[in-house]
């Protein structure tokens, strides 16, 4: 097992957010977490990151413990997420962007062969590499925020709602691309309001409600589920 979470609560003042979770993710899987806002799906994110502290309850990787690392060892581990909202940095350029994505990494061979396979993926960031990234198309932030992730590297990406903003064209081609970073090894955990698009990629999936989780099991399952199709897919 890559990553396996236990009995995780995180709770913000005297908001309960997350209940005793347990998910795990296998190397090379894609996963999703499904559910609405404010179920907790940025929360248990944030957790594996560490940008939020568990109150309780285990998240191994690699079968070393992260809830007592701070977050840039998290990062060090070979952990990266891309949060909801992109949050690149608009005043620095796509090129200073993607520079500070490689923060963990030493080695300039390995930094350069990142950003070639990082700007194949995403061409358009190449064309526009120094433009301020506050400058860009949302589509074009998203792109960024994901490239930057990937400059340090990651075995275990952390994607929330990459779709979020999108125009359906974009959507498509963001969905796409993430297939693509999967097949060349990255392992990924997608956090996903877009509930068909995203079980169609991944291989398993949860279902989270109210900080607790209530369905789990392979996407294709899920797809097929009613109670899925109902409350998430727009089915009847
Ligand atoms: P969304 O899709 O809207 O982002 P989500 O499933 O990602 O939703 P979270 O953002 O993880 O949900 O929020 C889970 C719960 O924790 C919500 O009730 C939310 O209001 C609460 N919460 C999140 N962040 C904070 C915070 N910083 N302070 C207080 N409560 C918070």
């Amino acid at each position: 097992m890559l990553l396996e979470i236990r009995n995780l609560h995180v709770t913000y003042g005297n908001v309960k957010a997350l209940h005793g979770i347990d998910l795990t993710v296998e190397q090379g899987e894609i996963v999703t977490i499904l559910g609405a806002n404010g179920a907790g799906k940025s929360t248990t994110l944030m957790s594996i990151s560490g940008l939020v502290k568990a109150a309780q309850g285990t998240i191994s990787y690699k079968d070393k413990e992260l809830t007592t690392l701070r977050a840039h060892n998290i990062v060090k581990q070979g952990i990266s997420q891309v949060p909801e909202g992109r949050r690149i940095f608009g005043t620095l350029t796509v090129q200073e962007n993607l520079n500070l994505g490689a923060f963990t990494l030493t080695d300039k061979e390995k930094i350069a062969k990142n950003q070639e396979w990082i700007f194949s993926l995403f061409p358009r960031l190449h064309e526009r590499r120094q433009q301020l990234a506050g400058t860009l198309s949302g589509g074009e932030q998203q792109m960024l925020a994901i490239a930057r992730a990937l400059m340090g590297s990651p075995e275990l990406l952390l994607l929330d709602e990459p779709s979020l903003g999108l125009a359906p064209i974009l959507v498509k081609s963001i969905f796409a691309t993430i297939r693509e970073i999967n097949k060349s090894g990255v392992t990924i955990l997608l956090v996903e309001q877009n509930a068909r698009a995203a079980l169609k990629l991944a291989d398993r999936g949860y279902v989270l409600e109210v900080g607790r989780i209530v369905l789990e099991g392979k996407a294709q399952d899920l797809l097929e589920n009613r109670e899925i199709s109902k409350a998430y897919l727009g089915g009847a």
